[in-house]
């Protein structure tokens, strides 16, 4: 018997059944339509790992490095393999779609998801991107390209229209997402937040004009969380309204066709569109998905150390005191080594916000480091100041449940004060989406389940109530009909939450502990209360926010070495505000403490280290209060007192290696000064072995910048709007190619990182595809060379930037052998958007190769018949 096919199916779907598909069924799946075949469709974010359908210490997932990381490494080959690591977690984890590759370009290094954004270049985005999209879905599971298009900044993200020109928007937004659409054959697109050009992104005409008709699009798009908001959202190319259960479709859109305002055609195009993505991601019976390949851990661990070490940019490498350069370490010279900085011994491994996942251990360079150099080495930590204002959330070890173990006990409590359920934590952060879960029910819990599900039997059989569970839970859907949520207890049920837990003091000294989050606070200290309050948002600021850095309450506590205090953090969530028409969609707080500190002292005592050691490595960088989703950067200097920190270090020891822990780029003042900066991004849960690998030179540091790193502030694009606008006014003039059109020089330039060994760059040609490079590696180890093609137009009519990044490849050869690279270089390299369409302006191009885009030694002039044989 043949299968029906996704027409067949559409056909036995009534308007209701299609449209209730349209709009998710919770906060990560969407609605199963088993008439059909249709089995439930899971979503997770993305992008540095697969986060699944928990957001907590429960359910690790694999930590890959984040997506600067990832871009530095140039290396498309590693990223698709890297696509199909995620597709294992993903499999494993139950997930068929990924929220993931974020393609929105690094306008500016203020934008707080620079992090999770791959490049300032929209070429080595779309071929990175497309890479991890393919990796990912040639193993079955889906990827969503984000966030259609110019969400390049948080600020006011849910409302801000974006002003650019369509030039603009052609060469640099659009285009990495029409090479993942075109190249990549991505499944299915994320609309974002903000608008551009007077339309939101979820409404707007670009999602029909240019990705579905100019460029093909036969997947699904849909909203970013909550940025449907409207009904005619359904009139654009919009197919799926996220999360759910609620959202501005459901019955507004059935009477909107009823009543022959929207034409049914266009409700079955969305629903085919979200069919053909569960038949790729093997979600219709009948149509076998691709089964991804289980990776070991021990191959996720390989996999990550190697990717991570891959985009490192060893950004400086000066001889010290007239010697070899610093880095790879002589490991014979050294006895004692500093280790310093509050990122060495709790590193960033991802950024903040809808990009977390938390793995199931991290490396830190303090730990990576110790076990490379052994026992011969004396490793002295210090950690040299604070980097954060906040309290940060509780270290698991200082805490200890009523059962004995490290961590907290939370209890859910109904609105008379009795316990439902409760569940024993190793973490003291605490986020649940749509609901809390299957947690450990008490007897009293139990019967409200059971009263529950009686009430839910009688609501679904059209009965009348019969009878009322206390607390009741009930929704109010579109028609006005209470009905009893189908999940127990959910955020209705469940009046207040209790972190129980037993502070013990390793040190005596002042312990600073609190709470977070929003909503009503009591903090209770042996059996005192020392903290009654409720904590709100600053106006305008995004929910996001209240994930990340929420506000607190704290109170000091006096302990004794080896002394105890009993913790109870009781909190009322407040309901989400900012979250559409949503009921409560997240409830979301944290338990915090830590030791109070004297920054003087701590960096005296770094100091003092370094100064004892035969090397001082500081390994600097940012906190999640200053880099992450929901807000952008106000400054781009390191949080704290990390430059004094630096160059106090650097003044006691002139061998002083700096490591750079950020997403994005960070003003180091200091830099010119310090013999080797090595820049790692947020490297993932392998950081401190990949770093040990490169400074003992077991592997070479192969990244290359994706983003140009500034000197300073100067001239870099604002993401403040103007009356709810934000003028792109800068247009093409992003990145290097500002840099190169003002004349002005960076810190360090797009495109630049060294290896352990040198390269000549001996003679170019071109070919009928693109061009031919011979590079020869002058130096004493094997190594690779990213050798990179930037295109200039003599003499053009066109405003341009001065250069642009055509093509790359990477190559690799032993000390002394030459290397021959093959680059093909696309038609579009030479093309620019005008009147409408995509044209090549008559004459010669120039072809410029290097090592980076300020290191361009060999010039290769392309004539004319060259570039218009190349296909279009
Ligand atoms: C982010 C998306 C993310 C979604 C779900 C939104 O706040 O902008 O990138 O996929 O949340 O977590």
């Amino acid at each position: 018997m043949t299968e029906p096919t996704l027409r067949d199916r559409l056909a036995r779907l009534t308007l209701a059944q299609k449209v209730r598909l349209l709009t998710g069924a919770d906060f990560w799946t969407l609605h199963p339509e088993p008439s059909i075949g249709l089995r439930r469709i899971v979503v997770s974010d993305g992008p540095a790992g697969v986060r699944g359908r928990t957001w907590d210490e429960r359910d690790p997932s694999a930590n890959v490095p984040s997506p600067t990381a990832l871009a530095a490494t140039w290396d498309e080959q590693r990223i698709e393999r890297l696509g199909r690591l995620l597709a294992a977690e993903a499999r494993r984890k139950g997930v068929d779609v990924l929220l993931a590759p974020t393609v929105n370009l690094h306008r500016t290094p203020y934008g707080g998801r620079h992090f999770e954004c791959l490049s300032e270049d929209p070429v080595l985005t779309g071929r990175i991107g497309a890479a991890y999209v393919r990796g990912l879905q040639s193993e079955g599971v889906g990827a969503t390209v984000k966030h259609f298009v110019a969400n390049d900044s948080e600020t006011q993200r849910h409302t801000v229209d974006v002003a650019v020109d369509e030039r603009t928007l052609r060469e640099l937004y659009l285009a990495p997402f029409e090479t993942i659409v075109r190249d990549g054959g991505v499944w299915s697109v994320m609309a974002a937040y903000n608008g551009v050009n007077g339309h939101p992104m979820t409404e707007s005409p670009l999602l029909r004009q240019i990705l579905q008709e100019d460029w093909g699009f036969d997947g699904l798009t849909m909203t970013d969380w909550y940025a449907g908001r409207s009904l005619a959202t359904a009139g654009a190319g919009l197919d799926l309204i996220m999360p759910g259960p609620r959202g501005p479709w459901g019955d507004a859109l059935i009477a909107a066709v009823r009543a022959g305002e929207i034409d049914e055609s266009l409700v079955d195009d969305k629903v085919l569109r979200l069919l053909q993505l569960a038949a790729r991601v093997g979600a219709l019976q009948g149509i076998p998905g691709t089964r991804a390949q289980p990776w070991t851990p021990e191959q996720i661990a390989a996999e990550i150390r190697a990717t991570a070490a891959a985009g490192f940019v060893l950004a400086r490498n000066e001889p010290v005191a007239g010697e070899q350069p610093l880095l790879p370490l002589d490991i014979s010279r050294l006895r004692r080594v500093a280790v310093l900085g509050a990122n060495a011994a709790v590193a960033r491994t991802l950024g903040g916000g809808s990009a977390t996942v938390f793995p199931p251990y991290t490396v830190s360079p303090l730990d990576g480091i110790r076990a490379a150099l052994g026992p011969g080495v004396t490793v002295q930590y210090g950690r040299g100041g604070r980097t954060g204002a906040r309290v940060p959330v509780a270290d698991p070890a200082l805490l200890r449940r009523p059962d004995g173990a490290p961590g907290t006990r939370i209890r859910f409590l109904a609105a008379d004060g009795t316990e439902i359920g409760g569940e024993d934590r190793a973490g003291a952060a605490y986020t649940w989406m749509s609901s809390f879960g299957d947690i450990a029910l008490t007897d009293a819990g139990m019967e409200l389940a059971e009263c529950r599900a009686r009430e839910l039997a009688h609501h679904d059989e059209g009965r009348p109530r019969n009878e009322v569970c206390p607390r009741s839970g009930l929704v109010t859907d579109s028609e006005g009909d209470p009905r009893p949520w189908p999940t127990f207890p959910s955020f209705t049920d469940v009046a207040a939450i209790e972190a129980v837990t037993r502070l013990h003091a390793p040190r005596a000294g002042r312990y600073l502990v609190g709470a977070s989050g929003l909503g009503a606070f009591r903090l209770t200290v042996d059996g005192t209360v020392v903290a009654d309050q409720h904590l709100g948002l600053p106006p305008g600021a995004d929910f996001v926010e209240g994930l990340m850095r929420p506000p607190q309450i704290l109170a000091p506590l006096d302990l004794a070495a080896g002394a105890h205090a009993d913790i109870v953090v009781r909190h009322v969530p407040a309901s989400a505000a900012g979250l559409g028409d949503a009921t409560v969609a997240s409830v979301t707080f944290q338990l915090n403490a830590k030791l109070d500190s004297d920054d003087d002292a701590e960096i005296t005592e770094a100091v003092a280290l370094a100064a004892g050691a035969d090397l001082a490595v500081v390994v600097v960088g940012t906190t999640e209060e200053v880099e992450s989703e929901g807000f952008d950067r106000t400054s781009l200097a390191l949080p704290g007192r990390q430059d004094e920190l630096v160059r106090r270090v650097a003044a006691a020891n002139p061998a002083t290696v700096v490591v750079v822990n950020s997403g994005a780029p960070v003003l180091l003042p200091w830099a010119a000064g310090l013999p080797a900066v090595l820049l790692t991004w947020f490297p993932g849960q392998e950081f401190g072995n990949a770093l040990a690998d490169v400074l003992t030179g077991a592997t070479e540091p192969s990244g290359r910048l994706p983003v140009t790193w500034p000197a300073d502030h100067h001239g870099l694009p604002t993401t403040t709007p103007v009356d709810g606008t934000l003028p792109y006014t800068e247009d093409l003039a992003i990145g290097y190619r500002w840099y190169d059109t003002a004349g002005r020089a960076p810190l360090f330039p797009f495109g630049h990182g060294l290896g352990y060994t040198t390269w000549e760059y001996l003679a170019a040609h071109p070919t009928h595809t693109g061009v031919t490079v011979h590079v020869r590696n002058t130096g004493a180890r094997p190594g690779s060379e990213t050798v990179q093609v930037y295109a200039s137009k003599p003499h053009s009519t066109v405003t341009r930037p001065p250069r642009w990044l055509a093509a790359w490849t990477v190559v690799t050869a032993q000390p002394g052998d030459e290397a021959i690279a093959h680059i093909p270089l696309p038609a579009r390299a030479f093309q620019h958007w005008a009147d409408g369409t995509w044209r090549t302006e008559p004459g010669p191009f120039t072809l410029h190769i290097g090592h980076s885009s300020r290191e361009l030694p060999l010039t290769v002039p392309l004539p004319e018949v060259v570039i218009t044989t190349r296909r279009a």
